[in-house]
């Protein structure tokens, strides 16, 4: 992960001086940059790890090569997101697929023509399915990589709408052909399509995804409004004017707030600039790939946000997750008492 400033600390930890250079550093940085500590003393990530609780930076990654370990902070608290009131498990995220149609420069599980399939199947997802209608689960999210590359596809997505109502996410380049007819195929009332589209023009948009992607996308979202379909336009821009730009944009094609999705980049995947994200910033938000249990969709092949291998029995997936929550979030409480302590 790049960052906006790097410490040698060579043997230094936080009794040796480390402390008094990261606080000096930090005076120069603004919210949200981050900053690299590199050092051969392992003790260094425990030690910035408890400091970051203490302070509300983050740590947002860590790296050992060659016996030096790099850890990186973010500067100040992650951005906060629109207040939401959503149980843990009310929402399930799978990947069904990591390869995709194009290769945007900040995709976040790095999906690509080349990237290998990594496919979730229709008979775990139909298990998926039928255990999560039990759980209770509210809102099924089917995403990839590119879900339209599937050939059973309509399977897949049939299978979860019985479940939940379910909302697919596509780039909308591919509903043509064959792939048209297993839309048309779908339910209109359990089904809904959020469609990337980055910006007003193309120019962004294309920028990151390709030339020509932002025409094909509308495309496609013209084509999923024609034939019945709930449609939300999902949007990663860079900067709060480009998200005020997009939003302007919305008003004018009269675009409900509950059909719009507008999020900043975050560095994850093939991400270098952005939004560092650390799961203590994350809401968990369960994800299921071929892999295994992901604490978040943002991060569905990271270490940091991998829970369990385990996708069954569903139930104790869901219980491993809210599990590490209630740990995690007492451990903060812990520390919180301990700072407060007049
Ligand atoms: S961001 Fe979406 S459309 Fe772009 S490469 Fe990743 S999965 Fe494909």
């Amino acid at each position: 992960m790049k960052a906006d400033f790097e410490i040698d600390a060579g043997i230094k930890t936080f009794a040796s001086g480390l402390l008094p250079e990261l606080i000096s550093v930090l005076r120069q940085a603004r919210p949200g940059d981050l900053i690299a500590v590199t050092s051969s003393q392992a003790s260094v990530g425990v030690e910035l790890e408890a400091w970051c609780r203490f302070t509300q930076n983050s740590l947002v990654d860590a790296a050992v090569a060659a016996g030096r370990g790099r850890w990186v902070v973010r500067c100040g608290a992650a951005p906060a997101a629109p207040e939401v009131d959503r149980p843990i498990g009310s929402r399930l995220w799978l990947y069904t697929n990591f390869d995709c149609n194009l290769q945007c420069d900040y995709c976040c599980v790095r999906s690509s023509p080349r990237a290998p399939r990594r496919a979730l199947g229709l008979e775990r997802v139909r298990r998926i399915a039928l255990e999560a209608a039990e759980l209770g689960v509210g809102e099924i999210y089917v995403t990839g990589g590119e879900p339209f590359l599937l050939g059973d596809v309509g399977e897949i997505v049939a299978a979860c709408a019985a479940a939940a109502p379910t909302t697919v996410l596509t780039n909308g380049m591919l509903l043509a052909g064959r792939r048209l007819e297993i839309l048309r195929s779908l339910s209109r009332e359990r089904v809904t399509l959020q469609i990337s589209l980055d910006s007003p023009t193309p120019e962004r948009h294309d920028r990151h995804r390709g030339a020509g992607t932002w025409a094909r996308a509308w495309r496609g979202i013209e084509r999923a409004r024609s034939e019945g379909f709930r449609v939300r336009l999902a949007a990663t821009v860079a900067t709060d004017a480009e998200a005020a730009e997009f939003r302007r944009f919305l008003d004018a094609q009269q675009i409900a707030e509950e059909n719009r999705v507008i999020r900043r980049i975050a560095i994850r995947g093939f991400a270098e600039q952005g939004i560092a994200m650390a799961r203590a910033d994350l809401i968990p938000e369960i994800t299921i790939t071929a892999d295994g249990v992901y604490w978040h969709p943002v991060g569905a092949e990271d270490a940091d946000l991998f829970l369990t291998r385990d996708i069954f029995p569903l139930a104790a997936a869901f219980a491993a997750v809210r599990r590490e929550f209630e740990r995690e979030t007492a451990h903060q409480r812990r520390l919180a008492a301990i700072f407060n302590c007049a």
